[in-house]
């Protein structure tokens, strides 16, 4: 039987644009793989009542990473249910018990009301933060690998579990309506790391998924495409990097002009904008590369 994960389609309070970011309903257990912002949060738990369940049922949080529109609700959620274990990598569980740089980090870049943007930022109290370092099968039943898959971000993990899902978050790229014609690596600054991501895709081909579910949108079943496609899309960019901001932007636009469907263009792609985002992250590596000698 084909496994089909349960994405839960998260959209935002005041901006809602579906099918941008995901997060998804393990089967067999009650675990959710990322969980949005806080302004996801009355999305998230509509979607999760489509599915019979409610926040207090959940008894695990798989985190990919912690950016906010993967992670922001953690907080508010296990002040919800305060039964909830919250599984991250080591180098982001600090600031799931601690928010204060994230909300730092936050403000400078969207303002002092960047609630309205993402929604409250709220700890997760200490004892029910597990920190991950190495790929390791976690201790509870019908649980999944987590496997770190830096690149995107430094302390990115991706979950695999029994029927063959792989639960990537950004580790294997965003793209649109299951396929993978057209995969962008996300490379934001501060952390994106494009030598590291490359490790990532030849652990993810070995570990051989049988299907990617992945959180810039939805589930895609042909595994060595997709990955393949995410290479060359990442070493081209890197061929790009000195071309200046202008004309990567431009770059990228033709490219999803010629290889990504149509109506993912205003809404997919032009929702997101990473691209400007993306430069800044290729440049910002390769200016630490360069310092480091
Ligand atoms: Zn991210």
């Amino acid at each position: 039987m084909r496994a089909v994960p349960t994405v839960l389609d998260l959209v935002h309070d005041r901006d809602p644009l579906p099918g941008t970011v995901g997060a998804f309903l393990l089967p067999d257990i009650a675990a959710l793989v990322d969980c949005g912002a806080g302004a996801n949060l009355a999305s998230l738990e509509s979607e999760l009542s489509g599915h019979g369940v409610v926040v207090e049922e959940l008894e695990h949080l798989l985190l990919t990473h912690i950016h906010l529109d993967h992670a922001g609700a953690a907080g508010a959620l296990a002040a919800r249910n305060p039964r909830l274990q919250v599984w991250v990598h080591r180098v982001g569980a600090r600031h799931l018990i601690d928010p204060s740089r994230l909300i730092a980090g936050t403000a400078a870049v969207y303002g002092a009301d960047f609630e309205r943007v993402w929604g409250p930022i709220l700890p997760v109290p200490a004892d029910r933060v597990h920190a991950i370092s190495d790929e390791v099968r976690l201790p509870f039943a019908g649980a999944p690998l987590a496997v770190p898959t830096p690149g995107h971000a430094r302390h990115h993990l991706a979950y695999l579990t029994a029927d063959g899902t792989c639960y990537a978050g950004d580790a294997a790229g965003a793209a649109y309506g299951g396929s993978s014609t057209y995969v962008e690596p996300a490379c934001p600054p501060p952390d994106a790391d494009p030598p590291a991501w490359q490790g990532t895709i030849d652990r993810l081909e070995t570990l051989a998924p049988a299907r990617l579910a992945i959180a810039h949108y939805g589930v895609f079943e042909d595994v060595p495409t997709h990955l393949e496609a995410l290479r060359e899309r990442l070493a081209l960019w890197l061929e790009r990097i000195d071309r200046g901001e202008e004309s990567f932007v431009e770059a990228v636009w033709a490219d999803r002009r010629e290889l990504a469907d149509p109506a993912s263009l205003d809404g997919f792609w032009g929702y997101a904008a990473v691209e400007r985002w993306c430069h800044q992250g290729l440049v910002h590596w390769r200016d630490r590369v360069a310092a480091a000698g």
